[in-house]
């Protein structure tokens, strides 16, 4: 089947509300979401619209959550792709995809296009540049950057775009006019885990034993998509268990069995251990 450049959703339910913790970060964002709500509020005194921001943070931390809540609360388009498909499916026609993509969303505008994982085309420039894939994956990013440097200051179009890899980066997708706007989400703390288990347990059936301040304790490291895994896989042992209810113990066992995940996966990471 033709695997699709991108996706587009006209009516994002997410907001501000299923994001827990990230409170310096939803608070950078919200201006962006006040310029896609009123862009003429800012234009019409000769302010300039940010045309990107970058959020920077480790996996599964809420990126791609909050630039649809994004899109969800100033009630827009959302356009997504990632940056790894880009270069793997897209060979040769890179650089004509994101022209047709910048195109739609400008039809749409005002809008959000979303690039998860940015790094995979905006590595910086010019190393290790042996083959021609590499070729390829410059021009994607050259057409990327001449794109955003071509929407007018009333385009109204805002490229957010998500990596863990910010270090590794082009400078020239920072510079000003580009994604000159870093957005940091990181892993949270206890106090932030608690609140993205209030998120992840509110569809669950729970018992009277259950308590998130527990709960955020047992969670170290973990990432909010850890957590909402954690939440899934206790409901899941409850209900395998005929339960009622998921308990404390589901979640103990839960968890058990996602640190045994993430500990293979670190194995798989660095095989030299
Ligand atoms: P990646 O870098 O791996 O793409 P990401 O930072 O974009 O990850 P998301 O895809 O947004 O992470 O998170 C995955 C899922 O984890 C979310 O859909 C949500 O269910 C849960 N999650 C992550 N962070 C949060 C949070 N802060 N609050 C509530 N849920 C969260």
């Amino acid at each position: 089947s033709k695997a699709k450049l991108f996706d587009e959703k006209n009516d994002i339910k997410v907001t501000f509300k299923d994001v827990a913790g990230l409170e310096g970060a939803k608070e950078e964002i919200q201006e962006i979401v006040e310029f896609l709500k009123n862009p003429e509020k800012y234009t019409s005194i000769g302010g300039k619209i940010p045309k990107g921001a970058l959020l920077v943070g480790p996996p599964g931390t809420g990126k791609t959550l909050l630039a649809k809540a994004v899109a969800g609360e100033a009630k827009v388009p959302f356009f997504s792709l990632s940056g790894s498909d880009f270069v793997e499916m897209f060979v040769g026609v890179g650089a004509s995809r994101v022209r047709d993509l910048f195109k739609q969303a400008k039809e749409k505008s005002p809008a959000i296009i979303f690039i998860d994982e940015i790094d995979a085309v905006g590595r910086a420039r010019g190393k290790n540049n042996f083959s021609g894939s590499n070729d390829e994956r410059e021009n994607t990013l050259n057409q990327l950057l001449t794109e955003m440097d071509g929407f007018g200051t009333n385009t109204n179009v805002i490229v957010l775009a998500a990596t863990n890899r910010a270090d590794v980066l082009d400078k020239a997708l920072m510079r000003a006019g580009r994604f000159d706007r870093q957005i940091y989400v990181d892993l949270p703390d206890i106090r932030e885990r608690r609140e993205i288990f209030e998120v992840h347990l509110k569809p669950l059936k729970k018992s009277e034993d259950l308590d998130t301040e527990f709960l955020a304790k047992q969670t170290p490291g973990f990432s909010g998509a850890d957590i909402a895994n954690v939440c899934n896989e206790a409901a899941l042992i409850a209900a395998r268990n005929d339960k009622k209810a998921v308990d404390k113990q589901d979640f103990l066992d839960a968890v058990d069995r996602i640190v045994g995940g993430l500990e293979k996966k670190n194995k798989i990471i660095s095989p030299e251990e």
